[in-house]
């Protein structure tokens, strides 16, 4: 039988960070992935000459070497950041509404406010307020707490200070409904529709407030929308590589099927080839819920374990469709490297990330992924027989949706393939196949965050902890989770 100070369930961004926090801290410790790659969702895949990006459209909080944001800071910790060919976009997105207009949302503040301005003049005094409300609440939300996103006590965490003066767009506007601050701001559908968009990642507008909203466009505008070039799963080899050279053990193709608790005390694992290995602390890359329901015996349970997750819905499980095509993205339209397409039928998100990349220019080819979110149940609910059926009518939506925006891409198709989120379900273990763990707002996460402590020596990270997911949330909770860990091991 093995025995490590910590064992890591899953090596996804949230498992990477934990493990390399652990490590690093001086705690022995093994990663146990079921597939033979790291990364998780952070993942690439090839058909035909293309490499397809899985999942990343655009990872938030990485900054300027000037201006670092907490991702750099981490990366360049481990010497990460000098081992990925970084790829910095000058606008979040474009936004398209085929056959009417077509314009960037760009990630500098100043001029985000003159592009818009300059396209709805009558709601410039509007468009100054909304980022004026947006920078501020964010500004106020750092000085107000403690930003560590594993801390469990939200008491703890709030500056002593705290008073409506003192952070006065917090208090007015953080909590506020975000169709009533949109109401307060503007009124043109199509200005709302193109910045409802970065509340795309949080939920639908209604249930969203200007927290939400605020997270997303402040981050993506301070530290700058990335990419890199060789896809996410760039940095998940670079992470997999700064824990190897630490001393860590990375054990690939095996799926950890229970977790051993004994007398109330998480203790070891099994994998799915019967061997038991033990440790002082295991960290979970994976839902809880299935932890709890299927991973620990009954009995070892305790009671408070699971209720608190059945009050969140999932966060959104999206269907993509991949295409590879024989021509430059300028051969068929496509002005950005992401793209919100408007539509009355829906919206869907198509990504290019040739447009970012410099060294692929000319080379003939180019990959572009349609994104559009969707409910998992909807996927669950399927019979087996009607499966390919719904993808093909899905991808065929789609496909669609992207000819009114790049009219001929169609012809330009070389390679296709579709994943639905019966697809993310099957790869990543996550129920629903959702991407971000449970749909937690800011409202949650700030004000009554998630706990899944509830058995001493077991902990989890990753979209599944107290945070609305993507990747550096993920990424962050690891870190976090993983020197928590490492403290309690060595005591210090
Ligand atoms: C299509 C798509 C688009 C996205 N776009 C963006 C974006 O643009 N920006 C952004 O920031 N985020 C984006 N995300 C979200 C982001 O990728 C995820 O929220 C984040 O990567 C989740 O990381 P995680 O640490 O929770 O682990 P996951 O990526 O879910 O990885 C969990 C790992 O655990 C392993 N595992 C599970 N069960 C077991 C077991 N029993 N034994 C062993 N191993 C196990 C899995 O194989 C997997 O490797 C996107 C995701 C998808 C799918």
């Amino acid at each position: 039988m093995r025995e490590f100070d910590a064992i890591v369930i899953g090596a996804g961004n949230g498992g990477m960070l934990a493990a390399n926090a652990l490590q690093k801290d001086g705690a022995r410790t093994i990663i146990i992935e079921k597939h033979n790659t790291p990364g998780g969702a952070a993942e690439s895949f090839c058909r035909g000459r293309f490499e397809f990006e899985a999942a990343l459209h655009q990872l938030t909080c990485l900054g300027t070497e000037d201006h670092p944001g907490i991702t750099r800071k981490v990366f360049d910790e481990l010497g990460v950041t000098e081992q990925v060919d970084w790829l910095e976009m000058p606008n979040i997105a474009s936004i398209i509404v085929p056959g009417q207009i077509t314009f960037p949302l760009p990630s500098d503040r100043e001029k985000m406010v003159a592009t818009l301005s300059r396209i709805f003049p009558e709601e410039k005094a509007g468009i100054e307020k909304y980022f004026e409300v947006i920078f501020g609440v964010m500004e106020d939300y750092h000085a107000l707490l403690d930003f560590d996103y594993n801390s469990k006590d939200p008491l703890a965490r709030m500056n002593p200070d705290a008073t409506a003066e003192k952070y006065p767009y917090f208090y007015r506007y953080a909590f506020m409904p975000l169709p009533q601050f949109f109401a307060q701001t503007m009124k043109n559908p199509l200005l709302i529709g193109a910045l409802s968009t970065m509340a795309a990642y949080s939920g639908p507008v209604p249930e969203c407030t200007v927290l939400d909203i605020a997270n997303w466009t402040y981050y993506y505008m301070e530290y700058k929308p990335y990419h890199v070039h060789g896809c996410s799963f760039s940095f998940s080899s670079a992470l997999m590589e700064s824990f190897r050279r630490m001393g860590g053990t990375l054990l690939f193709n095996t799926a950890v099927e229970k977790i051993l608790v004994e007398n109330g005390r998480a203790v070891g694992v099994v994998t799915e080839y019967g061997e038991e290995i033990r440790a002082k602390e295991i960290v979970g890359n994976l839902s809880p819920m299935l932890v709890y329901q299927n991973m620990i015996d009954p009995k070892d349970v305790p009671a408070d374990a699971v209720p608190q997750s059945k009050g969140y819905a999932i966060h959104s499980a999206p269907s993509q469709v991949f295409l590879g095509l024989d021509c430059e993205p300028w051969d068929v339209g496509i002005p950005d490297t992401n793209n919100f397409i408007l539509v009355p039928e829906g919206r869907i998100i198509a990504t290019c990330h040739d447009v970012a990349d410099p060294s692929v220019r000319g080379s003939g080819k180019c990959t572009v992924t349609l994104l559009l979110s969707d409910l998992g149940v909807n996927w669950l609910n399927i019979p087996p027989e009607k499966y390919f059926e719904k993808k093909y009518e899905v991808a065929e939506k789609m496909l669609a949706i992207a000819e009114k925006a790049f009219p001929g891409i169609r012809e330009h198709i070389e390679e296709m393939e579709i994943s639905s989120s019966v697809t993310n379900a099957r790869f990543l273990g996550a129920p629903g196949g959702t991407i971000g763990g449970l749909k937690i707002y800011s409202r949650d996460y700030v004000l009554f965050p998630v706990k899944n402590d509830q058995i001493p020596g077991l902990t989890f990270c990753g979209a599944w902890d107290n945070n609305p997911g993507g990747m550096h949330p993920s990424m962050m909770s690891g870190w976090n989770a993983g020197h928590e860990a490492a403290r309690r091991i060595l005591g210090k």
